[in-house]
C-alpha cells in the first residue's frame, strides 16, 4: 500500500491526512508533528485567554488516541521531521515522545508538508523572558500563568493585527491590568485601508487600550520598582510585565530549502496548481506555501485556516485520483473577519494602499448603511468599501466595518468575487430581506448602484484621502448640502453651506459653471442629489465626496 506521510498536524496536515484515509483504506497515513498536540484550534487560542473559552481542552478537537481509532491514522507527536531525502524518498526524524531523543528513518511514497508559519520576534525582543507568540496551546498555558502571577499588571501586544486585536479584546477581560498595543503601521489591520480603522481606534481606546501607533521598541527598560518598561521609538513608556508578540508570520520552509525544493515569496514553498512542489512526490499546503491569487497577478502570502483546510483535502484528493484531484486549486481571495470588541471587521482582496505598491489603479465607493431596516429597532450603521478596477469593473477588494452585519456582507462579495461577477453586478443580487436582517436595497446592492453610477459617468468622485493633499491654488470650491446643524456641527475648513432643499435656488451663488466643485453630505446620497442637480444644470465639473463627510472624518 501507499505510504503518505504528512508533516506537520494541525490545520492543513490534519485534513489531508483524514481526507487521504476517507479516500482510501489500505494507504499507511503517518502524521508527524514537532509539538505536543495535533489537531487543536489555533484560531481559538486568543478567546481561552479570556473567559470565552474556560476550558482549554475545548481547543483540542482531536487526540492522537482518537485519531488512530477511527481513521486509522498514524498519528506521532513530538517527532520533528529534520530532513527531507529525495533520493532515497526517506525522512530523518527525532522522536521525543518518550522523553530521549530518538532518531529514526521513515520512507514515503508521497509526503504532505504543512509545516505552517512562525511568528516574527523582532531583534529587540529576542531573548527576552516573558516576551511570547501565541501560536500554540503551551504557549498559552504560558501566557496564563503568567497573568495569574500578581506581579503581572500589565500587558503590551505587539502588533495591531487580527490576532493581536483579538488577544487584547480577550486581555481586557481581566480586571486592572494595564493594556498596549504597539502597532508600526499607522492604523490596526493593515492590510485594511486607513479610512476604514478610524471607529476600530475609537473602539479600542474605549476599552482603556492605550494604542501606540506608527512606531515601534527602541529599547527595554526598567523601572524603579524593577518592573520591565518599553521604550518605544515616538518616546513614549509601556508597561510591559508581558509581552505578547504578533506582528506576523514567516513560513516554516526551511526542510524544503535544504531539500531543494523551489521556494518563492518570501521563502514559501512553490506550488503548482495541483499543491506539488518541484518534486511531484512532495505537496505543501496551507501557510507554508504562496497562493495564486485572484486579483494579484503574482502569487501572494495567505496565511489562513480555510485555504490551508481545503488545501490539505485537495492533496490528498490529488493524490488518490478522484475528480476533485484532478481540477487545479482555485486562487485565493483573502477573505478574513475579526472581531473588536462590539465591532466586526472584515476584508476580502486587497486595499486601495496594497493595490498601489503593486501598481494596480483602482476605484473604490464607500457606503455608510445601516445593517438592516434603519426603522427596524437596533440599527447600526456600517461602512462598506468596494474596490474595483476603473477599467473593467473587476471587483479587488472589499473591506467592512460595523456592529453587524458585516461578516455576510464581505461573504457575499468574496463569492461574487469567485465567481467572476463585476463590480456592477452587485446592484443587481437578490439578497435575502425582512426589516431585521437588511433592506430591500441591501448594502451590498447600494455599494453596486455606486459603482454603477461611478462607471456610468453618472457621478464622480472625490475621494476623501485627496484633502490630504491640502488646498492651495485652483482648489475646488466645496459645498456642504447638509442641514445647519450639521454644518455647525462640523465641516470642512472653507466649505460653502447651501442646504441640498435650497440648491436649486442658490445656483446664482455659483457663476462659473467651468469650475470644480465638490459637494458633500453626512454619507454620500444626499451629495450624489446635489452633484445631479449641478450636473443637469449645466456645472461640468463636479463631485461628489465618497462617502461624505463621514468618510472624511475617519481619516486620522
Ligand atoms: P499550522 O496549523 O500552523 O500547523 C503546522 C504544524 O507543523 C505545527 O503544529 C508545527 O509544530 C508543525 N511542524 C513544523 N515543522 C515541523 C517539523 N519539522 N516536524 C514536525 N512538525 C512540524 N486563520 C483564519 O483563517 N481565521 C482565524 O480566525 C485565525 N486565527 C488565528 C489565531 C491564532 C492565534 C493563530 C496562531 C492563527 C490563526 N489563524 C487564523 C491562522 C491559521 O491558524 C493558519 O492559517 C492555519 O493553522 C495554517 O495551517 P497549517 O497547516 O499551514 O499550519
Amino acid at each position: 500500500p501507499l505510504r503518505l506521510v504528512i508533516i506537520g498536524g494541525v490545520g492543513g496536515g490534519l485534513s489531508a491526512a483524514a481526507r487521504a484515509r476517507r479516500l482510501n483504506e489500505q494507504a499507511q497515513i503517518v502524521v508527524l508533528e514537532k509539538g505536543d498536540h495535533v489537531s487543536f484550534a489555533n484560531c481559538g487560542l486568543p478567546y481561552a485567554i479570556g473567559s470565552t473559552i474556560s476550558d482549554q481542552d475545548k481547543l483540542i478537537l482531536n487526540k492522537p488516541k482518537s485519531l488512530i481509532a477511527r481513521h486509522k491514522i498514524d498519528v506521532r507527536i513530538r517527532c520533528e521531521v529534520l530532513k527531507i531525502d529525495r533520493e532515497s524518498k526517506t525522512l530523518e526524524i527525532v522522536d521525543r515522545s518518550q522523553g530521549q531523543h530518538v532518531h529514526q528513518l521513515l520512507p514515503y511514497d508521497k509526503l504532505i508538508i504543512s509545516t505552517g508559519a512562525v511568528s516574527i520576534l523582532p531583534p529587540v525582543l529576542q531573548g527576552q523572558e516573558h516576551a511570547t507568540p501565541l501560536q500554540t496551546i503551551n504557549q498559552l498555558g504560558e501566557i496564563l500563568k503568567r497573568l495569574e502571577e500578581a506581579t503581572c499588571q500589565s500587558v503590551a501586544v505587539i502588533g495591531g493585527g487580527f490576532i493581536g486585536l483579538e488577544v487584547v479584546e480577550n486581555l481586557s477581560e481581566i480586571k486592572g491590568l494595564v493594556l498596549s498595543i504597539v502597532e508600526a503601521a499607522t492604523h490596526v489591520l493593515p492590510p485594511m485601508d486607513d479610512d476604514m480603522t478610524g471607529p476600530l481606534h475609537q473602539e479600542i481606546r474605549k476599552h482603556n487600550v492605550n494604542l501606540h501607533l506608527e512606531t515601534t521598541i527602541d529599547r527595554i527598560e526598567k523601572d524603579d520598582q524593577g518592573k520591565r518598561i518599553l521604550i518605544l521609538k515616538n518616546g513614549s513608556n509601556v508597561p510591559a510585565d508581558l509581552i505578547i508578540v504578533a506582528i506576523g508570520i514567516a513560513p516554516v520552509s526551511i526542510l524544503a530549502k535544504h531539500a531543494g525544493l523551489e521556494l518563492g515569496l518570501r521563502g514559501t514553498v512553490k506550488v503548482n496548481d495541483f499543491l506539488q512542489t518541484s518534486d511531484k512526490d512532495i505537496y505543501a499546503v496551507g501557510d507554508v506555501v504562496s497562493k495564486k491569487h485572484l486579483v494579484s497577478p503574482d502569487p501572494a502570502f495567505v496565511a489562513l485556516a480555510g485555504l490551508a483546510n481545503r488545501q490539505g483535502r485537495s492533496a490528498a484528493d490529488h493524490i488518490f485520483g478522484t475528480l476533485k484531484g484532478t481540477k487545479p486549486f482555485k486562487p485565493a481571495v483573502g477573505t478574513a473577519v475579526v472581531k473588536v470588541f462590539s465591532l466586526t471587521a472584515a476584508s476580502v482582496g486587497f486595499s486601495v494602499r496594497s493595490l498601489k505598491m503593486m501598481g494596480i489603479e483602482s476605484q473604490w465607493v464607500t457606503v455608510h448603511p445601516p445593517n438592516h431596516a434603519g426603522y427596524y429597532p437596533g440599527a447600526k450603521q456600517m461602512t462598506l468599501k468596494v474596490i474595483f478596477c476603473p477599467q473593467d469593473a473587476k471587483i479587488l477588494g472589499a473591506q467592512c466595518v460595523g456592529a453587524a452585519g458585516v461578516d455576510k456582507r464581505i461573504d457575499v462579495i468574496a463569492t461574487a468575487m469567485q465567481a467572476g461577477m463585476l463590480v456592477s453586478d452587485l446592484a443587481d443580487l437578490e439578497l435575502s430581506y425582512a426589516p431585521p436582517y437588511g433592506s430591500a436595497k441591501d448594502p451590498i446592492n447600494m455599494a453596486g448602484f455606486v459603482a454603477e453610477n461611478v462607471l456610468d459617468d453618472i457621478v464622480s468622485l472625490f475621494q476623501p484621502e485627496e484633502l490630504r493633499k491640502g488646498g492651495g491654488a485652483g482648489s475646488p470650491l466645496f459645498i456642504d448640502v447638509r442641514e445647519r446643524s450639521e454644518f455647525e456641527a462640523g465641516h470642512l475648513k472653507d466649505a460653502v453651506h447651501i442646504p441640498l432643499d435650497s440648491l436649486r435656488a442658490s445656483l446664482h451663488r455659483i457663476p462659473d459653471k467651468e469650475r470644480e466643485i465638490v459637494v458633500y453630505c453626512q454619507v454620500g446620497f444626499r451629495g450624489y442629489l446635489a452633484s445631479r442637480i449641478l450636473r443637469n444644470s449645466g456645472y461640468r465639473k463636479v463631485k461628489n465626496v465618497n462617502g461624505g463627510f463621514k468618510s472624511v472624518s475617519s481619516i486620522e
